[in-house]
């Protein structure tokens, strides 16, 4: 492979984090172990004050109202756009990606999502007028309205600096929160430069701001926010929802998966062979709804398996230095490496065979993993039932499409999944039937970018979603208004009850309720 460095002792790969005699964080490029930046590791003290100034800007920032917000973040659109170049270099430096991979997954996820949380904040946040069934309500004006809950803090992972740390912060913006930020360690200046940016854009100070820290800057952001975004592994999920229980603080959690792909044997096998190896690889694999095991029918499974096999080994690995350079870069965080090794070394202890890769390499602090296939996998295996989130793909036969619905169901994840088949409504049909947060027929991963579907997981995968109104009520509190305008004096449930409010109320309970229904 193009720009594979010779191979390392797995023990000499570099540790991530590293502290300097200031207490500053060291961030370093995973693609070639090169010092890039350093940033405060923030205090629990530090964060309090973050939060005291974010608290005292929010309620000039809400109080532009939806236009006022949306200006600022169309702006922000456009300066995604114009300062592209720039944002893209600093995340592929921090986190040892493709520039393609920066581009599709990041750039057009900001700047497609600042465009639609100014435009349909107001429609999912605007006042809903509600018509009522019950008899004792009739007549009133009842509105369910939609406040920002004030401070909101977004914990995001290292894999996409961009799209899920900063992109969880957009329509919290929107619907007029101040954000604190706490990115991954390991990637923090692109939340940095986001910062700068929306100043240009005029975004208030203090409205949005960066806490850089590991675990513990984390965990003291849980206790001055009003709500908390993350995303990340189910260990550290459940860390941050035990912390937030303490301040009864409500959390939405994106978290781990293990997405099936079902190939089932009428499926176009170039193109689920393709989309196999992408979506299973791209971003070096480190995504959360990427492809991380196959079931293929028996008939089509040697066929596939071949494809799959020869468009792997085609693959480019290396330092990516530009466009078309690469297909594959380095594995982001150092502590991945060894995650994405134990699962391959432990499928292989137990009788899987490595058709392509099976190696972490690099030199110099410098972290890769062989885009590899492996097959004869099963349910024993890590690699088969815990996230990789590396550049692997586990292909195992199935005799059919029940056992492979049963196989992915066969999982404490549940975010995503694809069925491949020519017979769309036999796909549609099976994708009802696997259980996760979303499941797409003849693509995978593709629901992301339509910002209107709700995201997130079933299971172990999370709870709440991003995208969809959802997305954007949950940084709001939600209330009802109830007006009445035209009364009685005394309304007929009001005291003194009387022998004839039971009566009457009786009456119309039956009149109303009491029918039945026709069979
Ligand atoms: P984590 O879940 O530990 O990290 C996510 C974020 O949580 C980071 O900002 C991290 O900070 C922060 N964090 C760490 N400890 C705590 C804590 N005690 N309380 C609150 N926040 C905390 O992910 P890892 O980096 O450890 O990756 C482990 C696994 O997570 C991967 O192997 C992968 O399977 C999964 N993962 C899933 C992602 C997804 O998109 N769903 C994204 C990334 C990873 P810091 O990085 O500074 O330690």
């Amino acid at each position: 492979m193009a720009g594979v460095e010779e191979r390392v002792d797995p023990s000499q790969v570099s540790t991530v984090g590293g502290i300097d005699s200031e207490g500053q964080i060291i961030v370093e490029n995973p693609a070639t172990g090169r010092e890039i930046g350093r940033v405060p590791e923030m205090s629990a003290d530090e964060v309090v004050e973050l939060a005291r100034k974010a608290r005292a800007a929010q309620p000039g920032w809400n109080a532009l109202g939806f236009e006022g917000r949306a200006r600022v973040l169309n702006r922000a659109q456009k300066w995604v756009i114009d300062n592209r170049d720039r944002i893209i270099e600093t995340i592929v430096s921090e986190t040892g990606k493709t520039y393609e991979d920066a581009l599709i997954a990041e750039i057009n996820y900001a700047t497609s999502a600042f465009g639609f949380w100014a435009k349909n904040a107001p429609k999912f946040l605007g006042d809903e007028r509600i018509k009522t069934s019950s008899p004792f309500v009739l007549g009133r004006k009842l509105v369910v309205r939609y406040q920002p809950l004030g401070l909101v803090g977004v914990i995001g992972p290292w894999n996409y600096p961009l799209t899920n740390s900063f992109g969880d912060c957009i329509p919290a913006l929107a619907a007029g929160n101040a954000v604190i930020l706490k990115p991954s360690e390991v990637t923090p200046l692109t939340s940095l430069l986001m910062a700068e940016g929306l100043r240009a854009c005029g975004l208030p100070e203090n409205v949005y701001q960066v806490a850089t820290g590991r675990g513990e800057t984390a965990q003291a952001l849980i206790d001055q926010v009003d709500m908390v975004m993350f995303t990340g592994s189910t260990a550290t999920g459940k860390k941050v929802m035990q912390r937030a229980a303490e301040t009864l603080t409500p959390v939405s959690l994106e978290l781990g998966g293990k997405d099936p792909m079902i190939v089932l044997s009428d499926a176009d096998l170039e193109r689920a062979a393709n989309a196999a190896v992408y979506y299973s690889m791209q971003n070096g694999g480190q995504t959360c709804i990427s492809v991380e095991r196959v079931y293929v029918e028996e008939p089509v499974y040697d066929q596939f398996v071949a494809k799959v096999t020869e468009k792997a080994r085609a693959l480019r690995q290396g330092v990516p230095t530009g466009y078309g350079a690469i297909d594959i870069g380095a594995v982001t965080s150092p502590a991945q490496v060894d995650i994405i090794d134990s699962h391959v070394r432990d499928a292989e202890s137990k009788g899987a065979k490595i058709l392509v890769g099976g190696h972490k390499h690099g030199t110099g602090g410098a972290n890769f993993y062989e885009p590899t296939v492996m097959v004869d996998v099963d349910h024993s295996m890590l690699a088969m039932t815990e996230e990789t989130f590396g550049p692997t793909l586990p292909i195992m036969k199935v005799r059919d499409a029940e056992e492979a619905i049963t196989l992915a169901n066969d999982s404490p994840y549940g975010l995503s999944g694809s069925v491949w088949t020519k017979d769309v409504a036999r796909g549609e049909a099976v994708a009802r039937r696997v259980q996760s947060g979303a499941v797409d027929v003849n693509d995978a991963m593709l629901n992301y970018s339509a910002l209107e579907l709700p995201m997130g997981g079933w299971k172990a995968s999370g709870l709440g979603t991003r995208h969809g109104a959802a997305g954007i009520r949950k940084y709001c509190a939600q209330q009802a208004i109830l007006v009445t305008r035209f009364a009685p004096k005394r309304d007929v449930h009001m005291f003194p009850y009387k022998k004839s409010t039971g009566k009457l109320i009786g009456g119309m309970l039956k009149l109303i309720y009491g029918r039945g229904k026709r069979d």
